[in-house]
């Protein structure tokens, strides 16, 4: 199951009657996105202000389950992780020119009791350039790959995507010290191969392009990795034979050429930017004065790179394209839990049945959702609609006397009758 493969212990039962959070018929009048309606309206999440979210336990469940798929595929490609401040030191920032809000119209700034100006991280290239200037002297000390999985903070003009765009959000944020342009060519493209098992693992495969975007002063190109849907607010080309995508910023003959294909290759469409990779060559290495002695012993400028993914937003494209008009529809690999059980009635033979099953389930390791209150059925399928679990497991009256349990596809629709043995040799050979 999930449980063995990821970083966490997550707490593999969990009875309905003590989750604190509910249901509700209606999301805020004032969201619009319908992947935060969903989930506010399931209790996933709270809307504290427009572009501000808190995560609640079935939220926080997905959200660590996307951060942890992508944890792995960091440490496939050498990442190391760590935690650097939100609090930033001015004098850093303004070493690369990134500090007045001139140049950057997203900072959030404060100010020390004594005056002393700072500022709310946005990313992290200078103070890593700067902490990392410690711990590279040499070539023998790269390539090196630290990455974290932080809050980010950023002023955003607007915010209506749902979590998709807010204002305080998680960033899964790589950089990358290479020796030359080389060795950091050979780990762009390993990274960009990681990059797309993450996508693929959350549940976005064959809607996920790596896409030709504006490069900046060192590359001619950066990669993002862009999810077809209309709710996206970008707007890329399609080349569905070559398998890739070119940002509409960047789409023009050049690119074309580039490519050696034609307009006549591409198909426009609406897209979530899920990653965005980046050569950054040496403009931070420059302006931190990193560099290391090579094998001849001259000072040589590090070659950087920076790799972003954003867990909530990818959380939300998941919410916003895994729904049907019932609710979310949770792939397996994210889903809070992996079945929802659900008793109906509560006569001594349905709960000591239920209780028993539940029990069984979560000590085979099962991550188990158990819905043991006192409501009506139509109650309870309805939120087990709008929660998503893939697997409803039914225990009533009828399935004891039928001697089998009804399991339900939340994806297909698609019912079972299946006996306990036969529900436990699916759950624990899934994945
Ligand atoms: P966008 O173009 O959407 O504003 P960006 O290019 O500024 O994003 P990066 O700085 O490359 O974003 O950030 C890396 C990743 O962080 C993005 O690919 C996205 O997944 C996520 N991200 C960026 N901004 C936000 C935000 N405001 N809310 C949630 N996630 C975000
Ligand atoms: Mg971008």
């Amino acid at each position: 199951m999930n449980n063995s493969k990821t970083a966490k212990d997550y707490t593999l039962g969990l009875r309905q009657s003590e989750l604190f959070t509910k249901t509700r018929k209606q999301a805020p009048s004032d969201e619009v996105a319908r992947n935060a309606q969903l989930l506010i309206r399931g209790g996933f999440l709270y809307k504290e202000q427009a572009g501000v979210y808190s995560y609640l336990p079935l939220g926080l469940r997905v959200l660590e389950k996307v951060s942890d798929i992508i944890r792995e595929e960091m440490a496939s490609v050498g990442g190391q992780e760590i935690r650097l401040s939100t609090l930033q030191d001015k004098s850093v920032w303004e070493a690369s020119d990134r500090w007045s809000d001139e140049n950057v119209d997203v900072w959030f700034k404060s100010k020390l009791q004594n005056g002393t100006e700072i500022g709310l991280g946005w990313t992290h290239e200078e103070p890593i350039t700067k902490m990392m200037k410690d711990h590279i002297q040499s070539y023998r000390d790269l390539p090196r790959y630290p990455y974290q999985i932080q809050n980010k903070f950023r002023n955003e003009v607007r915010a209506k995507s749902g979590i998709m765009r807010t204002r305080e959000f998680l960033m899964k944020d790589l950089y990358s010290f290479s020796r030359d342009n080389e060795e950091h060519a050979r780990f762009y493209e390993a990274i960009a191969l990681a990059y797309m098992r993450v996508f693929v693992r959350v549940g976005l495969e064959g809607i996920t392009y790596k896409t030709f975007a504006s490069g900046g002063a060192f590359a001619k190109y950066s990669h993002e990795f862009q999810t077809i849907s209309d709710a996206g607010e970008d707007i890329i080309y399609v080349c569905e034979k070559e398998n890739l995508a070119v940002n509409k910023e960047v789409y023009n003959d050049e690119v074309l050429k580039d490519l050696g294909l034609t307009k006549d290759d591409f198909v426009e469409k609406k897209a979530i930017e899920v990653g965005n990779i980046f050569n950054l060559g040496t403009r931070f290495s420059q302006a931190h004065n990193l560099t290391y002695k090579d094998e001849q012993g001259e000072d040589q400028l590090v070659v950087m790179g920076s790799y972003g993914i954003g867990p909530n937003r990818l959380m939300g494209t998941v919410a916003e394209l895994w729904a049907d008009e019932k609710g979310l529809v949770w792939p397996a690999s994210i889903a809070p839990f992996a079945i929802h059980l659900i008793r109906i009635g509560d006569s001594e033979k349905v709960v000591g049945q239920a209780d028993a099953l539940f029990e069984t389930l979560t000590n085979e390791g099962i991550e188990v959702l158990y819905d043991d209150r006192d409501v009506r059925p139509g109650e309870k399928f309805a939120d087990s609609d709008l929660l998503g679990i893939p697997v409803r497991v039914v225990i009533s009256e009828k399935t004891i006397e039928a001697g089998t349990l009804e399991v339900i596809d939340r994806k297909t629709g698609e019912v079972q009758n299946l006996t306990q043995e036969e529900l436990l040799a699916d759950s624990t050979t899934q994945e």
